[in-house]
């Protein structure tokens, strides 16, 4: 990783660690093969100069190798974590510059890993690179910038969540997911409302943030994850062995498995028979929903029904996303399987509705 302080605007109260992973926002054009790579991000600086009208302290961060966002790994996340970690007393937020790709997946992922969050960590992106002509990749990091180094009356930051700032919406960061590939308006938090939304002022929905209760506890991350969690989506045709290949195989410990409506999946024995062998192998079931909105309720229908006594825990109103991120936390800070199921019908940091 390269620290890389770009010059301190106006000195001021607030301020905002810009941290860039990569992703279209700094890319540009390779003018060998037409496609879009990295580039380095003091260019993109250049790019956006209204950032100095804030009169805020804003430096950054660039990782290095900068990477497409499809190339993110945990420990990207790892890295970000305790970057932020080390700089926490420095700054009042911190916004990180990432690919709408996976950011929904890390943005789940830091999420978890942090505990007794005070202050904003605000993922943004764009669709355009930032140089082109109509990109949105401006806007959104005004905003996030803006959202990153506000307060209220007593000094404390008014979204202390881990956050996506996109197309004039900021989500809960475990709430969202990619919708859109080409259009402006990529991000969406089906189950959950935005925690605020840039017009001409920006309006906090502050009765939807939440405030860490332990103000003085001091910020832990927790760094430990387990990845061996595999996904199986159901659909009309699956093949038994698909079935058992991904349920069974020895390189997942949890399985989430993406239901049809409600929680719903196929009836056939051999398809109930596969789910119990693996919930007796010891395997942590996780019942997630295909449809972008809505929840899990497996006691609705009869093959729901089968899915909860062959031992699948239900996801309620979780996204894929936030359901793997979940997954690799618990999973990484808890032996038990009890404890893990336990934890996993709970609402740990606003992921579900209950
Ligand atoms: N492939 C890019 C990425 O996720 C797309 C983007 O940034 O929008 O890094």
């Amino acid at each position: 990783m390269n620290l890389n302080i770009f010059k301190d605007f106006i000195p001021s109260a607030s301020s905002v660690l810009l941290i860039y992973t990569g992703g279209t926002i700094g890319m540009k054009e390779d003018p060998n093969d037409g496609t879009l790579k990295p580039f380095d991000f003091s260019s993109l600086l250049d790019e956006v100069p209204e950032l100095r009208k804030f009169g805020l302290r804003i430096n950054s961060y660039t990782f290095d190798p900068i990477i497409d966002s499809s190339d993110v790994e945990p420990t990207l996340w790892v890295s970000l974590a305790e970057l932020i970690k080390d700089k926490y007393d420095d700054y009042d937020g911190f916004v990180i510059l990432h690919g709408t790709d996976t950011m929904a997946y890390s943005a789940s992922a830091l999420s978890f890993m942090f505990e007794h969050l005070t202050k904003p960590i605000i993922f943004t992106g764009s669709q355009l690179p930032v140089g082109r002509p109509r990109t949105d990749g401006k806007e959104n990091i005004i905003a996030a910038v803006e959202i990153a180094a506000a307060k209220d009356s007593n000094g404390e930051a008014l979204v202390p969540e881990v956050c996506i700032c996109f197309n004039s919406q900021l989500y809960r960061g475990n709430r969202s997911t990619k919708v859109n590939a080409t259009g402006f308006d990529a991000f969406h938090s089906p189950n959950y409302p935005p925690l605020a939304v840039a017009g001409i002022n920006i309006k906090y929905n502050q009765n939807f943030i939440h405030y860490s209760s332990d103000k003085e506890a001091g910020l832990v991350i927790h760094t430990d994850l387990d990845t061996r969690v595999s996904i199986l989506k159901v659909h009309p045709g699956i093949t038994e062995q698909a079935v058992r290949d991904i349920l069974l195989g020895d390189g997942s410990k949890a399985v989430i498995l993406e239901t049809y409506g409600s929680g719903n999946a196929i009836s056939k024995s051999w398809f109930v028979e596969i789910v119990k062998e693996a919930n007796k192998k010891g395997k942590i079931l996780f019942n997630v929903t295909q449809c972008l909105s809505g929840d899990v309720d497996m006691d609705i229908y009869a093959t729901g029904r089968s899915l909860k006594e062959a031992g699948v825990i239900s996801g309620h109103d979780i996204t894929t996303e936030s359901a793997l991120a979940k997954l690799f936390y618990l999973m990484g800070n808890y032996q038990d399987n009890t404890k893990i199921k336990q934890l996993l019908e709970m609402n740990l940091k606003g992921e579900i509705s209950k």
